[in-house]
């Protein structure tokens, strides 16, 4: 059985690129905060109205929001989470680790996913993505092989992100080192904190993150 995992780094370490790997390769299920977010925004509800300013200035939103939001998808019962995004501080960690516990469950690894800042403001600054399927693609990393076509699913919605601008990035940085940094400590002290460089391949990384996988205890 999938077992739960917390993919912790900052913007643009290829959180939701390994996510997706992730769910391919071993049937697990993202809980991405941000693209939570994003729906809520795009669908207008009171949250997304909310929210929607803070965002794009790069801030974090309030801790209320964002755990209200991971309680209820945790609601609908299951295993096998990716939580990408999400804790990004330490309240948001201690509700994550209590709300788990009321089902029985617990994370089983923590993944930080390293990147210099020099190379997430150039992975930031060239990415789109697919409307239609959600393949991440860059400008000159990682173009898609016909000009406004996605490779994966055939869609011409290819979008960037607001918040996916240098203004932001320097606020969504200074956030991550801020209040999310910390938590390395936190969950070092768990006993389940597992590093991965950033910067390797796709294929690399995603190898690195198999073999820590398949190295943590399976849940009975
Ligand atoms: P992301 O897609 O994970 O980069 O998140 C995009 C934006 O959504 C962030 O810059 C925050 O404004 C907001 N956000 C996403 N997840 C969280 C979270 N766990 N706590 C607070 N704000 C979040």
């Amino acid at each position: 059985m999938p077992t739960n995992i917390i993919l912790l780094g900052p913007p643009g370490a290829g959180k939701g690129t390994q996510a997706r790997k992730l769910i391919e390769d071993h049937g697990m299920v993202q809980l991405s905060t941000g693209d939570m977010l994003r729906e809520a925004r795009a669908s207008g509800t009171e949250t997304g109205q909310r929210v929607a300013e803070i965002m794009d200035r790069g801030e974090l939103v309030t801790d209320e929001i964002v755990i209200d939001l991971i309680r209820e998808r945790l609601a609908d019962g299951g295993t096998g989470f990716i939580f990408d995004g999400f804790p990004r501080t330490l309240a948001q960690a201690d509700a994550l680790g209590s709300l788990l516990k009321e089902q029985g469950q617990a994370i089983a690894a923590v993944i930080e996913m390293n990147v210099d800042d020099a190379e997430l403001v150039t992975r930031i600054s060239g990415r789109f993505t697919c409307g239609g399927c959600g393949e991440v693609y860059h400008d000159t990393t990682r173009p898609t092989r016909t000009i406004g076509v996605c490779d994966v699913c055939g869609s011409d919605r290819l979008l960037r992100r607001a918040d996916d601008n240098a203004e932001s990035l320097k606020v969504r940085l200074l956030e991550y080192y801020k209040k999310t940094s910390p938590l390395i400590g936190y969950f070092w002290r768990d006993g389940n904190l597992h590093r991965v460089n950033g910067l390797a391949s796709i294929e690399n990384v995603s190898s690195e993150l198999s073999r820590v996988m398949s190295s943590v205890p399976q849940p009975a």
